[in-house]
């Protein structure tokens, strides 16, 4: 319990976010509070970076409920100072503590401990954290126990390192204390500004947990995801994955804009999530060959979608874009995507034999020299109708057939069609088929073939509360066990959607949970976003989800905190600024960060980071190294563009906007 909120158990899965006012500005603060508790926040928090701060909490607590919102608890949020949180928890309902730096005066220096150095930093922080424990089980407090990535202690990083296990250690260190006291009012969350790491994180700790027959909530969240689209992604992957996963109790939604706009995005992946629960687990639990915790990519064959661009392990995740008829005649929309956003293929749907003429011409007048066209083929058409597409010179025409179990001979023409025209087959199909069509499908050979599923309910005996991130897994699963390495296609569509508006938001996140949940599982060659009829907006939302899910890099990637009561800059605006002008840099990663206060990890794996280091003031970053100490702002943009010509990584912004060929 949160004050009246329940978390966990059978309560639905709980919206926070967090203020950004100084918290010192009382007034400030509860008029925050107000508005994210009007918008739906059921849970607020407020940094107490001092005592002074903690201490404004008990006027914010009183402004609060007069307010109106007493029922909305409210959450200190810690770093470093013990004091800060026991000043706090007098005040507020919910304390959170960063075990990598409660406490600890991080020096962020990797050091060796011997075992016995190591027991007495255990000792030290026994001996820290148990009064606030205490304090807690007194008031009948709850408490967060938030391991961030990027701020391990130096005790963690040297004995588990920077993973995901060195994260799980890290809360069960503070967890075995809070249980020493009987003090179990405990939520535990695993951040990550890297989806893939946090879904690993988060996985571990329950493992771990259930080892030790605990069972607490999780608060999920991915941190510094940025702002806009690419922010609402890298969440919706981290979090979404997690929730069809079955794991998460309380969600927060870290953005880099007003912490308002964040409660719609939660509420939207909380809503799709919660949608699945009630009913049955599927009986005779299915167990599949992914290793939950590491990462590793399977290894699917290398398939030729166009001249450019073919699947593989060692090649990214591709892109097709559903086109029309119509829409194919404006070659523009294909061929004018920009050099770093290719669509490697064209899905189109043929009805009729008027249909197969008209795309004949098209494909004559080589309307898309650079991609391949999918074909998804209707009732009154056959392998003979369609041949003459298949037989053009020069082009790569791939039938998309569905197959089910029981349909191994309707697959044989088919197969033959392609075989005669060296032409690659898409067999649309689910997991429980695969065994009977395996034979015909290898005699193809998996170099000529491609698997997908559009309609994962097509199925039978799919369980109502089923998703077709599951249906894919298992096809996944039931390709190894037939030996065929044929790559997978991953197809959001309406029918693989969980329900929802038909909001540009709920396709996004649709999008993000399956295939970034996919892809951080190490599954999916080939990608199509089929629920945005728009041909540009569907092409950049594929490479914002391969993007935040990490699989393929097609621009600048940015790590930007949310911004909190600590920040020294306005981050929105100075994210938006950098943005314009660093945007396109390919694959070059750039932190903006608020503060120092979770030290230089926090920015992950940046490459630059842009980090307030006093007011006015801004440090900047190369790798985990401060470089440049307390630059006046105003000389920050150009000093970081600097750095970045410095280090080779700067290319003119003309350089990368030609159009493909
Ligand atoms: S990094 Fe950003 S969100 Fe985190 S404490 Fe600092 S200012 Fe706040």
């Amino acid at each position: 319990m949160v004050g009246t909120v329940g978390v966990g158990g059978d309560n639905p899965v709980r919206i926070q976010s967090m203020t950004t006012s100084d918290t010192q500005d009382v007034a400030a603060t509860v008029k925050q509070s107000i508005a994210l508790a009007e918008v739906g926040c059921e849970i607020v928090r407020v940094t107490a970076p001092n005592v002074a701060a903690a201490q404004c909490l008990a006027e914010i607590r009183r402004g609060f409920t007069a307010a109106g919102f007493g029922h909305v608890p409210l959450v200190a949020d810690i770093h470093f100072l013990p004091s800060a949180a026991m000043e706090a928890v007098e005040h507020v309902e919910k304390i959170r503590v960063n075990p990598g730096n409660y406490a600890d005066k991080k020096k962020f220096t990797v050091r060796e401990y011997s075992d016995a150095e190591y027991e007495t930093e255990l000792q030290r922080l026994h001996d820290a954290f148990s009064p606030l424990v205490r304090r807690c089980r007194e008031l009948g407090r709850a408490m967060r126990i938030g391991t961030n990535h990027g701020s391990l202690s130096d005790r963690i990083m040297n004995r588990y390192g920077d993973s995901p296990l060195g994260m799980v250690e890290s809360a069960l260190e503070f967890l075995r204390i809070a249980e020493a006291h009987d003090y179990r009012q405990i939520v535990l969350s695993m951040k990550a500004s890297n989806p893939k790491v946090m879904i690993q994180a988060y996985r571990m700790l329950v493992e771990r947990m259930a080892q030790e027959n605990m069972h607490y909530p999780l608060h999920l969240g991915v941190t510094e995801a940025g702002d806009g689209e690419d922010g609402r992604i890298k969440s919706a992957i981290g979090i979404g994955s997690l929730l069809l996963d079955g794991l998460g109790d309380t969600i927060r939604v870290s953005l880099t804009e007003d912490s308002v706009y964040e409660i719609p995005v939660a509420r939207a992946i909380a809503d799709k999530a919660m949608s699945l629960w009630g009913g049955a687990i599927p009986s005779g639990a299915e167990h599949d060959a992914l290793d939950p915790y590491h990462f590793s990519r399977r290894a699917a064959a290398a398939v030729e979608l166009s001249a450019t661009a073919k699947t593989g392990p060692e090649q990214p995740p591709r892109v097709i874009v559903r086109g029309t008829l119509d829409a194919a005649r404006s070659a523009a929309a294909v061929n004018g995507a920009v050099k770093d956003t290719p669509v490697e293929g064209v899905l189109l749907t043929l009805r009729t034999t008027d249909d197969v003429a008209a795309l004949g011409l098209e494909l004559d007048r080589g309307t898309w020299p650079a991609a391949m066209v999918a074909l998804e083929i209707g009732p009154a058409l056959t392998p003979a109708t369609i041949a003459p597409l298949l037989a053009k010179p020069g082009v790569r025409v791939m039938p998309v057939v569905p197959a089910t179990a029981g349909g191994a001979l309707a697959l044989q023409p088919w197969i033959e069609l392609v075989r005669r025209h060296g032409q690659t087959l898409c067999v649309d199909t689910a997991a429980g088929a695969i065994a009977e069509l395996a034979p015909a499908l290898r005699e193809l050979g998996a170099s000529r073939l491609i698997v997908t599923l559009s309609d994962f309910r097509a199925e039978t005996a799919r369980a109502a509360n089923a998703h077709a991130l599951g249906a894919y897994r298992a096809l996944a699963d039931a390709l190894r066990a037939a030996e065929l390495a044929a790559p997978i296609w991953i197809r959001n569509t309406n029918a693989n959607a969980v329900r929802g508006d038909n909001s540009f938001l709920s396709k996004l996140i649709e999008a993000s949970f399956l295939t970034g949940a996919l892809l951080c599982d190490g599954l999916g060659d080939v990608v199509s976003i089929e629920t945005e009829a728009d041909f540009g907006r569907a092409t950049k939302l594929t490479y914002n989800v391969l993007q935040g899910a990490g699989a393929r890099i097609s621009k600048t990637e940015f790590v930007a905190c949310p911004s909190c009561g600590r920040t020294l800059f306005d981050l929105q605006t100075t994210t938006q600024r950098i943005r314009a002008q660093t945007g396109h840099l390919k694959g070059v990663k750039l932190a903006i960060m608020g503060c120092i206060v979770n030290g230089p990890g926090e920015m992950a794996d940046a490459d630059f980071g842009y980090v307030g280091g006093a007011p006015g003031k801004i440090n900047l970053y190369v790798g985990k190294s401060c470089v440049q100490y307390n630059i006046p702002q105003a000389e920050a943009d150009a000093r970081l563009i600097a750095l970045i010509k410095e280090h080779g990584k700067w290319l003119e912004p003309t350089a990368t906007a030609a159009a493909a060929p």
